[in-house]
């Protein structure tokens, strides 16, 4: 294609309006209904190309919610010192992990980045300084799941990192300085697992629907409860529940995007659980939807 056909090519292209769209989108005169807010149990990576309830969960979901202008999600799976969010315009698509089948190492999902929200995002945030990212991508903590959502990968989405060297309570405050995105079009989403202890899977126990060890089943009951009781503060103070929380946290990274999203809830918003079951005794699937009724 020669320099005027590519030109006269680009003119009828809607990448320019598009552009122009999402930085509008962002202004302050671009308010929209309140968008729902989703923290969703993601297993097992295989669930990106497996067929199973969970993901038919996940899919119903992309058809029913607001379609959003752009996604930020907190995954489980990117851990920093310090909150970074990507401002790439096209997010690698990152295989982070091993030992699984190449079908799964050979997934793309191209949806574009979105520098314009990651630098409101940034601008939003005055707990701390929020990096722009340019190195990560989309993990499959992100990907796994958003691509039963929206498997035509045309929402821009953006990841936040988890700093790992603060606590639950840091998290829960700088969640909550998120929710002007709400406004914004912006869906954001929480991709973790509420119980979540690798190392005490029951291998032999994979195929069994909804096994779960008594402590899992204690501490997922627990948090349900407690979220539908509005108590984020034993939530927040995970580490003093228990013999049954310890083993479900080993470590919170799982847990963290469940405390983004219990920070972004407010009185007018209705929520409830889906794909509410176990896997293989010490991982939990339960999902949360939050929608406002503003
Ligand atoms: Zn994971």
């Amino acid at each position: 294609m020669d320099r005027i056909s590519f030109i006269k090519h680009l003119a009828f292209l809607p990448l320019g309006m598009k552009l122009k769209s999402l930085s509008e989108l962002f202004s302050s005169a671009e308010e929209t209904k309140k968008m729902p807010l989703l923290f969703l149990g993601h297993g097992s990576p295989m669930n990106a190309i497996e067929e199973n309830e969970f993901v038919s969960s996940f899919r119903k979901l992309g058809t029913e919610l607001p379609r959003p202008r752009a996604i930020l999600c907190i995954s489980a799976h990117w851990e920093t010192k310090g909150s970074f969010v990507t401002a790439m315009t096209k997010p690698r698509t990152i295989h982070d992990f091993s030992g699984f089948p190449k079908e799964l190492f050979a997934v793309q999902y191209a949806a574009p980045g979105s520098p314009e929200l990651a630098q409101l995002t940034k601008n939003l945030i005055t707990t701390t300084n929020i990096g722009l990212d340019h190195e990560w991508g989309l993990d499959h903590g992100t990907w796994s799941v958003v691509k039963h959502l929206y498997p035509n990968a045309d929402i821009p989405i953006i990841q936040m990192s988890l700093d790992y060297t603060k606590g639950a309570a840091y998290h829960y405050e700088l969640g909550s300085e998120l929710q002007k995105l709400r406004s914004k079009g912006v869906l954001i989403i929480g991709s973790g697992n509420m119980v979540h202890n690798l190392r005490l899977l029951a291998w032999d126990k994979f195929s069994q629907d909804n096994y779960a060890y008594d402590w899992a089943l204690e501490a997922n009951s627990k948090m349900k409860e407690w979220i539908n009781l509005g108590q984020h503060d034993k939530l927040i103070d995970f580490k003093s529940q228990g013999k049954a929380f310890d083993l479900s946290i080993p470590s919170p990274e799982h847990y963290l995007p469940l405390i983004y999203i219990l920070s972004l809830m407010d009185k007018k918003d209705e929520f409830s659980f889906f794909n509410d079951k176990y896997v293989a005794g010490s991982l939990s699937m339960s999902s949360l939807k939050v929608i406002s009724r503003a």
